[in-house]
């Protein structure tokens, strides 16, 4: 009797420790990035948005945080290969030019990226990390690097090669998002008009622009310091087989507190990874005139 409740909790133990395993295996595995930041808040940003994308059951989050800026990048070459997404808090140093090899070919081999908010000021010499963000800002990017790219009066997409700087935003305020491609899994099903948190509006972005789709714009206002033109805030990038979902929002802890801002951090990072989004949005989602903040 004795040998065969041992024989049973053998085979418990097994078959659990089996179940757990095949359990995470299932999940999409996803690197944040993080480790140098103009935005120094990035040390608390990475576990919400880790939490974030944990919660909904669909994926398993690593961080790898590279150096600080006044040590040498030479060693920081993360395994990409074991990540079906890379997501970009960082804004640093440039990696060693062997990283950004592997990360190209990650990338072009099918790999998902997601750009948080200033993970688009990176990089400006690297020309591939500029395709796979479509556009960006800061770090002496100008009409070298690519149009402005924005939506005009009427409703249609600009490319502008007028020349000037590349990136700035206006006063931090909350703003609405308006939804542009109401047929992106995405953004299917969305409210097309919600209140965004206080935030950075960035704009006039530029860059190479190639196989993007913006996604949802923001008016950048004049009063607050704006351009008068509707920015792109959340555009996909294509890059090879890779997706890219690239989100300008996310400035302060309050604008990635935003139900809004959390939502498509979550929509956008399953369809980088599978091409698809399954998530129902919830029903705490913005309207068009309250911000909705999450509970902490
Ligand atoms: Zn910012």
């Amino acid at each position: 009797m004795k040998l065969i409740k041992f024989f049973l909790l053998c085979m418990l133990t097994i078959s659990f420790g089996h179940n757990a395993s095949a359990q995470k295996n299932d999940k999409i595995k996803v690197l944040i990035i993080d480790g140098q930041n103009n935005h120094d808040n990035w040390p608390r940003t990475t576990p919400m948005m880790k939490g974030y994308l944990e919660e909904t059951g669909l994926f398993v989050v690593d961080v790898a945080t590279t150096p600080p800026a006044d040590a040498s990048m030479e060693g920081f070459k993360p395994d990409f290969s074991k990540y079906k997404v890379v997501l970009l808090n960082y804004n640093g140093k440039d990696w060693p030019k062997e990283t950004n090899d592997v990360f190209e070919a990650f990338v072009s081999g099918g790999g998902g990226v997601v750009s948080v908010h200033a993970a688009d000021n990176a990089f400006p010499e690297w020309l591939a990390y500029n395709k796979m963000i479509g556009i960006g800002g800061w770090g002496n990017r100008s009409e070298k690097d690519g149009p402005y790219v924005y939506y005009d009066s009427t409703g249609k997409i600009v490319k502008d090669n007028t020349p000037g700087v590349g990136g700035s935003h206006g006063k931090f305020h909350p703003f609405k998002i308006a939804t542009r491609d109401k047929n992106h899994p995405i953004t299917k099903g969305m409210p097309g008009v919600w209140m965004h948190s206080a935030d950075e509006l960035y704009d006039r972005l530029r860059g190479p622009a190639e196989h993007m789709t913006i996604l949802a714009t923001a008016y950048s206002a004049v009063a607050q310091r704006g351009t008068g033109r509707d920015e792109p805030m959340m555009m996909t990038i294509t890059y090879g087989k890779g997706r890219i979902f690239h989100t300008t929002l996310g400035h302060a802890d309050e604008s990635q507190q935003c139900v809004g801002f959390i939502t498509y951090l979550q929509r956008g990072t399953e369809w980088v990874a599978t091409g698809k989004v399954t998530q129902k949005p919830p029903k705490t989602f913005p309207g068009e005139e309250e911000v909705v903040l999450r509970k902490k």
